[in-house]
């Protein structure tokens, strides 16, 4: 059968730009072979193959030289952590942790133009095509290969450098990231500063994430007297329930705004959005139609940048968007961590004032790359739980002139950005484990 989507998906293939000539070499088709084989261990929620991936990173490992130890923090042992250590000539320096998660999103191969654990390299535009290609697959097979490239170069690091694979960031890292750091284990890793995943970037710039908002959310209830839908009177619960919602528009209006003039990146405003809303009084058709019910809820999903006056917001809730002088009440669920442990604001600070910054600056630009403007992330890492024990933790994937398909259908990666990213790595490892600062 013929598809329009299927015709207009061909012909954006034939108009893509022409892959260079350059053929890999033979060490970079093996890279892209590793790759591949990664992506191909289906490691998307609900079920992700943990076994298989261990299986697949852990002799890997021990191939380059490297440490190896798995942590389990439930009692199943079905989420394994990977621990691969390079230890330093000065293991008495913090270390550098390099971390990637195991487990993707899942994908609906219905709407992929190549099945998504199949991981076709296409040889017309370079693309590897896989659920994982960009979050975040790509990072754990570039930290190796670049440890790789630097072993062979006779690179002996001055600080440990520790390359963490954990479970579970695509459903909050609870058993993964989120306990890692409060463990006996993590704590003698001594780590002195963290990359993790960013995002890909549209331009030939480097995107760098220096802190995730918070996430929260919050569950408004109204109550008021029933009524006859015929009657007008005031402090009926879904009345009341409905001045709050457009108050609540009014302020996201102003945030949104800010990010449509152009004034300020998604993850620099507070975004809140309605994500339910429960009122009315059933009946077996449907719903009563003629009473206005005496209760109703509205439930918000609510995102901070880490910087933002958080006591001001909680007076906000309290006052403006959930006044118990209209009957309203409400719930705050403030997941994850808020400030971390010696109560700063999560956030790593990109001036002079961190050294890391700097080191992680030159780094990149020793490898020829640009950095764009750091940003506070819109959405959430695992950086969040490290920041929160006081370790500067940067969100960095080195891809860019990429389209942004996290979560997205047809993720992919193209080999020379891929490739490019290894060499990156070689740099910012350099540069990092040789830090003596
Ligand atoms: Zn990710």
């Amino acid at each position: 059968m013929f598809h329009l989507r299927h015709f207009l998906l061909a012909a954006v293939l034939l108009a893509a730009v022409p892959h260079p000539a350059h053929p890999l070499t033979e060490l970079e088709s093996s890279q892209i072979r590793r790759f591949q084989d990664y992506l191909r261990i289906r490691t998307a929620h609900p079920t992700p193959d943990y076994a298989g991936a261990a299986a697949f990173l852990l002799p890997y490992a021990a191939s380059l030289g490297l440490g190896t130890t798995t942590l389990h923090f439930t009692a199943c042992k079905s989420k394994p952590l990977i621990l691969l250590t390079w230890p330093g000539t000065d293991p008495s320096l913090p270390s550098i942790l390099l971390n990637s998660h195991i487990d993707s999103v899942p994908a609906e191969p219905e709407h992929w133009i190549h099945p998504p654990y199949a991981a076709h390299h296409d040889p017309a535009t370079g693309r590897v095509y896989a659920r994982g290609a960009q979050d975040d697959k790509c990072l754990p097979i570039q930290y190796l290969e670049a440890i790789r490239g630097l072993r062979a170069a006779g690179f002996a690091p001055t600080r440990t450098i520790h390359v963490s694979l954990v479970p579970d960031e695509e459903i909050g890292g609870e058993d993964g990231h989120e306990k890692f750091v409060q463990s006996d284990e993590f704590r003698a890793l001594n780590v002195g500063f963290m990359l993790d995943e960013g995002q890909a970037s549209l331009t030939d710039e480097y995107r760098v994430f220096y802190a995730d908002r918070l996430v929260w959310k919050f569950i408004v209830k109204a109550t008021g007297a029933p009524g006859h839908g015929s009657k007008m009177f005031d402090g009926a619960a879904v009345g009341n329930l409905m001045d709050i919602i457009e108050t609540v528009a009014g302020f996201r209006e102003a945030q949104f705004g800010k990010v449509k003039a152009g004034k300020s990146g998604p993850g620099e405003v507070v975004s809140v959005n309605p994500v339910y809303m429960n009122a009315g009084t059933p009946s077996p058709t449907g719903f009563v139609m003629n009473m206005q019910p005496s209760e109703a809820e509205v439930g918000f999903d609510l995102r901070l940048p880490p910087t933002e006056d958080i006591e001001q917001i909680i007076r906000r809730i309290k006052e403006e968007w959930a006044p118990a002088h209209k009957n309203l009440t409400y719930e705050l669920m403030m997941k994850g961590p808020v400030r971390d442990v010696a109560g700063r604001p999560l956030v790593t600070l990109t001036n002079e004032s961190n050294p890391w910054w700097s080191v992680f600056e030159h780094a990149i630009i020793s490898s020829g790359g640009k950095l764009a403007k750091p940003e506070i992330l819109s959405s959430t890492t695992d950086a969040r739980f490290v920041r929160q024990m006081g370790v500067p933790a940067l969100g960095f994937s080195p891809m860019i002139n990429t389209p942004i398909l996290l979560h997205d259908h047809n993720e992919f990666l193209e080999d020379k950005v891929f490739l490019r990213g290894i060499e990156v790595y070689q740099h910012l490892i350099r540069a990092l484990s040789s830090f003596k600062g």
